[in-house]
């Protein structure tokens, strides 16, 4: 199986992720840290993106605005890589409430 079909069988696996993603909105946007609401067009957004191992959990996905997505083209530049670890930062902070990571 090629990297490519391994990021299209991803795919297959989002609209659950998206079921149980859309049960805890609002969440912060894996690609701007803003919060994503259920009125909002989002896309489930993958932390370790598929080819690089990525699985299609919920430890490893977070929402993402429609509009941060799709300006991403793709691309997995030092931005994203940041972005996401923000967003893992914000989940942990908000578990323990005690954290501080800006
Ligand atoms: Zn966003």
């Amino acid at each position: 199986m090629s990297r490519h079909h391994i990021a299209q069988k991803w795919t297959t696996h989002a609209p659950k992720l998206r079921e149980k993603w859309t049960a805890l909105l609002p969440r912060p946007c894996l690609a701007c840290g803003q919060p994503v609401t259920k009125g909002d067009r989002w896309h489930v957004g993958h932390i370790i993106a598929a080819e690089d191992g990525g699985k299609p959990t919920m430890q490893n996905t977070a929402p993402v605005h429609a509009h941060c997505n799709l300006s991403d083209g793709g691309k997995r530049g030092a931005a994203r890589v940041n972005a996401a670890r923000r967003a893992v930062a914000a989940r942990d902070q908000a578990e323990s409430g005690r954290r501080s990571w800006r």
